[in-house]
């Protein structure tokens, strides 16, 4: 019997099972992916406490590292549903099932798809959703990054360094991402900002070889021709593994800053929460306070 099961390693979940082992509880820590979850897509993080500039990969490796010195098990395995039983919990995975007093659901959340014809097919061959992972297949090339958040940007930044030209596509002429990257992108002599523009059409046999993008106000078309469409448009909550456990808003599992679900006994930490501020240090945080909850509550049983 699992003290507690985290599910999903990424910074909530390698988190909660710091703060679980430190606790003296017995963790398991369940992944279908590899660990470090969205941060390890980031080329650089600027704003952990403690770090001016590190790798999202080092950053996720070396809290994955601190977790494990700890004796946290790590468990490669899909969770695919959670049910109650006995006071507890079971937890189906593609590989087994497992029994644990408490759980938090750490499960994050996936890119959000553009969900335009050909975006599929064409996964690999020109479409990505990772430019620190694809990008360098792109070296010298035209792409092109859609999404006009942090994300998206970060990424145009990242490709402007290994690509001959970046097109920033987004929908609107008022960018989320923070005023000191679009400051940067800016300044960035290879990038090119299209603004309102809606992606409209993929082209190219076999692979990409341009887009063709609406004008969001007055409907005009306009090609660009490019070999890689890196798509930021945000993330979809991953929900799957709790439905029918917790309640959800907006997609989201509902929790407070408490980190406390409708479910007594399962606790939810990070992206997948329903809350205002999705970074890494919250998501740390989240991982902090819902590992203490998880304590308490098996304390009092
Ligand atoms: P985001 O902030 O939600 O931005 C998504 C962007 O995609 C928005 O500009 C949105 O446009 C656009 N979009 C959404 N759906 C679209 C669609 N169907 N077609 C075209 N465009 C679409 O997502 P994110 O950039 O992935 O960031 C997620 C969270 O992580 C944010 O809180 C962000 O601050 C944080 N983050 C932080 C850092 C950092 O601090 N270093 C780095 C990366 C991400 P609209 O603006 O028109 O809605």
């Amino acid at each position: 019997m699992i003290d507690i099961a985290v599910v999903g390693a990424g910074t909530a979940g390698m988190t909660a099972a710091i703060y679980g082992r430190r606790a003296g509880m017995e963790v398991t820590l369940f992944e279908g992916n590899t660990y470090g979850g969205q941060i390890v897509a980031t080329p650089e993080v600027e704003n952990f406490p403690g770090f001016e500039k590190i790798s999202g990969f080092d950053l996720a490796d070396s809290i994955f590292r601190q977790a494990m010195a700890l004796d946290a098990k790590f468990v490669f395995d899909q969770i695919n549903s959670i049910s109650k039983k006995d006071g507890g919990f079971v937890l189906s995975g593609d590989f087994g099932e497992y029994e644990a007093k408490t759980v938090i659901i750490a499960t994050g959340a996936t890119n959000r798809h553009l969900g335009i014809d050909r975006e599929e097919e064409l996964v690999g061959r020109g479409i990505s959703y990772c430019a620190t992972c694809d990008g360098a297949f792109y070296k010298g090339k035209v792409t092109a990054v859609a999404g006009g958040g942090n994300t998206a940007v970060e990424d145009a930044l990242y490709l402007a360094g290994l690509c001959s030209k970046v097109y920033i596509i987004h929908r609107r002429e008022g960018f989320r991402a923070e005023e000191a990257l679009m400051a940067k992108a800016r300044q960035t002599e290879n990038i090119e900002i299209l603004t309102p523009f809606v992606t409209e059409r993929l082209e190219g046999e076999g692979k990409l070889t341009s887009v063709v993008l609406k004008n969001a106000l007055d409907g005009q078309e306009k090609k660009i021709d490019i070999e890689g469409l890196f798509v930021a448009i945000g993330q979809v909550p991953e929900t799957k593994a709790a439905e029918g456990l917790v309640e959800t808003e907006g997609g989201y599992i509902k929790a407070g800053e408490d980190c406390v679900t409708s479910c007594p006994g399962v606790f939810v930490a990070g992206d997948v929460r329903t809350k205002h501020v999705r970074q890494l240090a919250t998501a740390a945080s989240d991982g902090a306070i819902a590992a203490l909850a998880a304590v308490s509550c098996i304390k009092m049983q």
